[in-house]
């Protein structure tokens, strides 16, 4: 048995001329949870139809289990999807939205019910089988959308913005609970968001999309950390990018300027002498420090900077920050009350450090830094 469930194979899209996917390729594995995130309007539900058969590639080749889709219609592809809006028949009770299915297939009721009632308690709604849809909660509503997808036993559950109509904190909550109920049912499941935070809490993998092409795929600590290149990063958590200087580039190491301190680095990303460059520190990776605190100013990492903002957010104060240079910084520090140099003031002369390290070198520039 092969252990990918889904290969995409050099797929390309268009409406009406327009293209909106471009040669994309990529493969799924047997009972991963992989999400597609990226921006608005680029091919993320495009893709997913063309996954469960609704939508036809113009160009390439989607396999589903080994098996070439060309000709299978949607109906015949052992993959079901979750809409947005959940697509609940309001007339019928939780049991009978759930059993729809079955009974179209013309499975008979005598197994049909305890499929059924087995499904709903695996999404905890057992005790709600009698009940209309409008009688539940956001979050009800949408494990019925699960178990009424769930209940064909499906290879792969598509799963199209399923937490878009949840708020704040039911979203969390259901977060972890759709992660746990793939892990105990093992199939594949393939979602569509735009909220990076809930693609990097979700899923096994994550491919970032934008403007129709996949920009990167990996484990949410790999695009997090080492984004592919500034799109990801940018669209992956908060980014700032320091302007960089390649003064000399070798296989192995590079030697830049960044923000006008020169530094050796490791060069983990093959990047050539002629390549415009910046580079990225997260939020978190930079530590401020009070002009008081700093003895040592030679530190190659540490650079002078100006208080322009404080955010008091609960755990974290973030800090905007405006290197003498200009560049303007968000670091994000944990908060400790019983620090007292946490209370950072606007207009403050403070000392900017980043972890050395954990600096991530990335070819071109983002928009506010082109001439
Ligand atoms: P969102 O997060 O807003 O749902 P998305 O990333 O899922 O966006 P798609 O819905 O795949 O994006 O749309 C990609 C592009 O294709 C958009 O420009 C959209 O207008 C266009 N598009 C999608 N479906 C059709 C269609 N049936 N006919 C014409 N254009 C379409």
């Amino acid at each position: 048995m092969n252990d990918n469930i889904i290969e995409i194979r050099h797929v390309s899209k268009s409406f009406g001329g327009q293209q909106v996917l471009f040669d994309i390729s990529l493969t799924i594995q047997r009972g991963e949870f992989l999400t597609l995130l990226g921006p608005s309007g680029c091919g993320k539900t495009t893709l997913l139809r063309l996954l469960s058969g609704f939508e036809k590639p113009e160009s390439g080749e989607i396999f589903i289990d080994g098996k070439n889709m060309a000709q299978v219609p949607a109906n015949q592809r052992h993959v079901n999807t979750v809409f947005q809006s959940y697509a609940l028949f309001p007339h019928m009770t939780v049991l009978e939205n759930v059993a729809f299915g079955l009974r179209c297939q013309k499975i008979p009721t005598e197994e049909i019910i305890p499929r059924v009632m087995n499904i709903l308690a695996t999404v905890r709604l057992e005790k709600f089988a009698d009940r209309k849809p409008e009688s539940l909660s956001g979050g009800q509503q949408q494990r019925v959308a699960i178990a009424r997808a769930l209940v064909n036993r499906p290879l792969v559950l598509l799963l199209d913005e399923p937490m878009s109509a949840l708020d704040y904190r039911l979203r969390k909550n259901m977060q972890i609970e759709l992660k746990a109920l793939q892990r105990k049912l093992g199939i594949t499941f393939i979602c569509v968001t735009h909220d990076q935070e809930e693609a990097l809490a979700m899923s096994d993998r994550v491919a970032i999309m934008e403007h129709g092409e996949v920009m990167q795929v990996g484990t949410p600590r790999e695009v997090y950390e080492e984004p592919s290149n500034i799109t990801v990063a940018e669209f992956v958590g908060e980014a700032n990018f320091l302007k960089t200087k390649i003064l000399e580039a070798s296989a192995e190491s590079l030697h830049v300027e960044i923000e006008g301190k020169a530094l050796r680095l490791t060069n983990r990303r093959h990047i050539t002498q002629d390549q415009k460059v910046v580079t990225l520190v997260r939020p978190e990776d930079l530590k401020v420090w009070s002009i008081n605190e700093v003895t040592n100013t030679e530190i190659i990492t540490m650079y002078q900077a100006t208080v322009e903002e404080v955010v008091y957010k609960g755990s974290t104060v973030d800090l905007i920050v405006r290197l003498n240079s200009g560049t303007k910084l968000l670091a994000s520090e944990f908060f400790d009350e019983d620090d007292e140099n946490l209370e950072y003031k606007i207009g403050e002369t403070v000392w900017v450090e980043w972890y050395p390290g954990w600096e991530v070198v990335l070819p071109e520039l983002p928009e506010e830094l082109q001439e």
